[in-house]
């Protein structure tokens, strides 16, 4: 017997995990509860289901005013803006910064515990970096941190150490792939996908096994090559809606934001962005819906089979990107309970699907639109007016690539029902097809007429004036000489304003809404503010000293109290255009380098 149990014990160690099961650590089932531990912060976007709405009430809409700096972290160097949501687990903050260095704080003396810089090359890198040294967020798995690396790795560290356990390869920068987006965890595997639709790629998603970086499977968002095979059946189907020899320059499609999870519906669900070029003739398919661009996908987490799809915008011509938040929750519509997914879209509708079946049961423009006229009441699909479709003349449609909503994170409170989105009113962009295109490899891409490119190399060029009337809007109507950035808080199942909010916008900052009745909104400009969930009423707006390049808040509790914490700060910024090798920008006065900054009732005065 002696005999037997010791074989049976070396067996055991033989296929022993690469991480230890003693010590407490996030897993499938803390994570699909997360939603009632308001304690902690474990995943992005607080739950599975992105609700980023915390069951906390210590602090709340009678006492927030009293809101005050209980430490600050400064996170390094920077080199952009810091666009991720941190974690708190087990007293200790994880988080990630520009150049995905990553870094784990002590919550109760904000000392660090230790960070791991991945060494990304950053001159070889930089180039194919479209919209930012950015990322949006880790995962906690078991003892790892799951970190994406800018340049297309992926990686996992040791929860207590920061020292590297494994490392996968996702993607190549000089293929014109980055990564920027949050992993999520699903049934023992990490789901992450690339971002790039501005150079000629093509999308996928991929699925690693947690314990050891081994790729599971790999979903391609458009098809490939069609004298090859195609990679699953969904491909297949795709390929119908282009035509020409549209692959050849990538078609787009890929992922930078949301990927949320039901484990009861056994779905991850993951919006894909714009196609590549940008205006659909240059893909060689006018006319053509182009899948899975723009569009909502449900797939089998252990196969990455497609279970539905839903395309907000077929024959994306506008960088529509449909990546924004897929929010997770249960709602009553009409009298129904009703499973839904939810996604402000860039292209300014708010839409409300079943995220069972696929059913589509809603969508309205929360801001205001031109490039559609409405939707398809049983379908969904866009009513798209035919002007939107430009040609070789400039014509201004709204929203423009900002979007009426964009990775800046929203909220949903199930007491109030309404959901609060950092929206812009007014975002518009010039159109017309680049008369002197040419497809370049590993280069932008986008197609559409633009100015000089920036000096410093940072942002878009500007677009032309616009020569076509604009096409009639719909949506809430803007009045002049209001701000563009606003926070609406939106009722989902009537899909309509409660009320709104001047100030921040669809990129930089986010929100999170709790049971103390609150919404609290980082503004990019900075501040903190503070609102009743339910009316509106502002109750708290301080500046933080930060100043810009602002993340998304979380809050939490230990020892009793209950923090909120929002990173924020670029440091150096360095554009796109820079020479390699060139001597970085030194800094300057106004230089504000990277904090992680943690706020408590009765704390420290904040900022400046
Ligand atoms: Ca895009």
């Amino acid at each position: 017997m002696a005999t037997k149990a010791l074989a049976l014990m070396a067996a055991t160690l033989a296929i022993a995990p690469a991480y230890s099961q003693t010590a407490r650590v996030v897993d499938d089932n803390s994570l699909r509860n997360a939603a009632k531990n308001g304690s902690e912060w474990t995943t992005y976007g607080f739950t599975q289901g992105e609700t980023r709405y915390s069951p906390l009430n210590q602090i709340n809409a009678s006492n927030v005013s009293r809101l005050g700096l209980a430490w600050s972290y400064e996170i390094g160097r920077g080199g952009g803006n810091q666009e991720a949501t941190p974690l708190f687990f087990n007293g200790t903050i994880y988080s990630i910064t520009n150049w995905s260095i990553v870094y784990a704080v002590d919550a109760r003396t904000g000392k660090e515990k230790w960070h791991w810089d991945p060494e990304v090359n950053q001159d070889k890198t930089r180039p194919y970096i479209c919209c930012g040294v950015v990322q949006r967020g880790i995962a906690l798995y078991q003892n790892l941190v799951i970190a994406p690396i800018i340049d297309g790795r992926l990686v996992a560290l040791d929860i207590s150490t920061g020292h590297p356990v494994w490392e996968s390869r996702i993607s190549y920068s000089q293929d014109g792939y980055t990564v920027t987006m949050a992993p999520r965890i699903a049934k023992g595997k990490v789901i992450i996908g690339v971002a790039g639709s501005e150079l000629p790629i093509r999308g996928f998603f991929d699925a690693y096994d947690a314990r050891t970086g081994q790729r599971a499977w790999r979903f391609y968002t458009v098809p490939g090559d069609p004298s090859k095979p195609y990679e699953n059946p969904a491909l297949k189907k795709a390929a119908e809606t282009w035509s020409g020899d549209f692959w050849k320059l990538g078609g787009g499609g890929s992922l930078w934001d949301s990927i949320s999870y039901d484990p009861e519906a056994d779905l991850i669900y993951v919006g894909t962005g714009n196609g590549g070029p940008w205006p659909e003739p240059l893909r060689h398919s006018k006319g053509k819906d182009n899948l899975y661009v723009a569009s909502i996908l449900a797939v089998k987490p252990d196969t990455g089979e497609l279970k539905w799809y839903y395309q907000p915008v077929p024959g994306d011509s506008w960088d529509f990107d449909s990546v924004q938040q897929l929010l997770l929750a249960d709602i009553t519509i009409k009298g129904q309970p009703r499973k839904v997914l939810m996604q402000a879209n860039k292209d300014g509708f708010y839409y409300v699907i079943d995220r069972v079946t696929g059913q589509f049961i809603s969508g309205e423009p929360f801001v205001k639109v031109t490039w559609a006229r409405g939707l398809d009441e049983r379908t969904g699909r866009p009513f798209i007016n035919p002007e939107a479709h430009y040609g070789d003349e400039t014509i201004q449609i709204m929203p423009g690539p900002g979007g009426g909503h964009n990775w800046s994170p929203m909220s949903f409170n199930p007491a109030t029902g309404l959901v609060y989105i950092p929206s812009s009113l007014s975002s518009s962009s010039v159109f017309a097809i680049d008369e002197n295109y040419e497809w370049k490899p590993g280069r932008s891409n986008i197609g559409v007429r633009r100015g000089p490119p920036p000096k410093d190399g940072i942002g878009l060029a500007p677009p032309p004036a616009a020569t076509l009337p604009p096409p009639p809007a719909i949506g809430p109507e803007v009045a002049a000489g209001s701000p563009t950035g606003a926070l609406i808080a939106w009722d989902p199942a009537t899909q309509k304003q409660s009320w709104q909010a001047p100030g921040g916008g669809s990129i930089g900052g986010g929100t999170v809404t709790t049971a103390g009745n609150l919404v609290i909104q980082v503004i990019p400009d900075g501040r903190l503010v503070a609102y009743s969930a339910d009316k509106g009423e502002k109750l708290l707006d301080v500046k933080t000293g930060l100043a810009g390049g602002m993340g998304p808040p979380i809050t939490y509790e230990l020892d009793g109290k209950q923090y909120i914490a929002v990173a924020g700060g670029q440091g150096i910024v360095v554009g796109r255009n820079v020479e390699p090798g060139a001597p970085p920008p030194q800094a300057g006065p106004n230089t504000i380098f990277p904090k992680l900054m943690v706020f408590v009732l009765d704390g420290r005065p904040i900022g400046q």
